[in-house]
């Protein structure tokens, strides 16, 4: 049988296996296996040039029984509605394994960002946020940056919304910048909720950051950040890359001076004193650590035996396919499955919006505090569940979530 990539038919099959496993009647599964509300919408964009081009977007709500739906917006040309459907599912899921009071929801434009002037972008951007005006809003869903969208965005998106409402209402969306209600911490918050889960393997299996070798795929946000936090705990990051292209070294990298090569240069490639490597080669690289921080299935059953990292931190949503992690799990790999790894971002859009509804803000230590607090006790519900039921950590991580949203269920009555 072809191996199964559709990530929304994925995520179906990881709650159906969890709610079987749970011991739940079919209802459950019923309720969790489409999204509450989806919405489609075509957004008319008046280019430089005076022609109009339409975009398609989608907003989807996976489940508001633990509370307001709460997701990202991604600007990608290969969106699909089902990719938007199943990532706002692992939203859910995602909010729940930390324990914060949102449901899941995800957006997204079927777009290149890169080929829109700065003032297309803008044009885009407020239009898709007037389409799916409705739907949104601090107490009902609350979008935020996901792949290929900012802060900048995010202030495009929060404007448009409060024009439409007639005053400032800045809990609307999170990954603000700082000067319109943005949270401290924000902009690392996914790649420093990462490094706390992989701190937190390291100690389990004994392995010594100091020294660890480190390979990252793709060096957007959370790439670039967790290379330059593993690196500032002693680890070596030797490989990384992006959609152009990679750079290895086996002496180590400064993230860093990588990063700024790829502001200069676009891409990573090239940068001085390594050696180009594919994204195929970097997987397998024989590393300590692998940060898969791109997009989705990157691991899949080709090449999930090939890969010598012990532990495997998804900075991604979905980098790996279920034959993949039945393979990393028979191999002994540590895989902090990315409904935790990466929940670090929802969890300080969570603080945004928080401080945003009280108007009132925190330090960064403050956030960072509270995020290693979260994440830390998230990481230790999730690897005690897998040692009790010696099931993998992404099959714990669903045994944790998907009890509390079901419990919200019940307990609301829906169920
Ligand atoms: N897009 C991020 C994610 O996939 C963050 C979502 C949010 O902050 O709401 O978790």
């Amino acid at each position: 049988m072809a191996e199964l990539l559709n990530p929304f038919k994925i995520v179906q099959q990881q709650l159906k296996t969890a709610c079987e496993k749970l011991g739940y009647d079919d209802s459950v599964y019923e309720l969790l296996k489409e999204p509450e509300k989806v919405l489609t919408v075509n957004i008319p964009v008046k280019m430089d040039d005076g022609s109009i081009k339409t975009f398609i977007g989608f907003r989807s709500q996976h489940n508001t029984a633990v509370g307001p739906a709460k997701g990202g917006v991604r600007f990608h040309p290969d969106v699909t509605l089902d990719e938007v459907k199943a990532l706002s599912t692992w939203m859910t899921i995602k909010c729940s394994v930390v324990g914060i009071p949102y449901g899941g929801a995800k957006g997204g434009v079927v777009v290149n960002p890169k080929e829109l002037s700065k003032s297309e972008l803008e044009r885009l951007a407020r239009g898709y946020f007037r389409a799916i005006a409705s739907m949104v809003g601090p107490e009902k869903d609350i979008p935020a940056p996901d792949v290929y969208t900012n802060p900048q965005i995010m202030a495009w998106f929060m404007d448009e919304y409060s024009k439409l409402k007639g005053y400032n209402t800045p809990g609307v969306v999170t990954g603000k910048p700082l000067n319109l209600g943005g949270s401290a911490g924000r902009n690392e918050a996914t790649a420093r909720g990462c490094t706390f889960t992989i701190r937190e393997a390291a100690k389990e299996i004994g392995l010594d950051l100091n020294g660890a070798t480190v390979a990252v795929q793709g060096y957007g946000n959370a790439g670039s950040v967790a290379a330059k936090l593993l690196a500032e705990l002693g680890c070596k990051i030797v490989a990384v890359n992006d959609s152009k292209g990679g750079a290895y070294n086996p002496e180590g990298l400064d993230p860093l001076a990588v990063l700024k090569h790829k502001e200069n240069t676009s891409t990573v490639k090239g940068f001085p004193g390594t050696k180009d490597i594919s994204g195929e080669e970097l997987l397998e690289l024989d590393v300590d650590i692998l940060i898969p921080a791109a997009l989705e299935n990157v691991i899949t059953s080709k090449n999930a035996a090939n890969i010598k990292a012990k532990i495997i931190g998804e900075c991604a949503n979905g980098p790996t396919t279920p034959e993949a992690d039945k393979i990393l799990y028979k191999n002994g790999i540590l895989v902090i499955p990315d409904i935790l790894a990466n929940a670090g971002g929802v969890t300080v859009s969570y603080f945004e919006w928080v401080q945003n509804l009280m108007n009132y803000y925190w330090s960064e230590e403050e956030v960072n505090s509270k995020l290693e607090a979260i994440m830390v006790k998230a990481f230790k519900e999730v690897y005690a569940m897998h040692k009790e039921k010696g099931v993998n950590m992404r099959e714990a991580a669903y045994l944790v979530s998907v009890k509390r949203v079901a419990d919200a269920m019940k307990i609301r009555g829906w169920l």
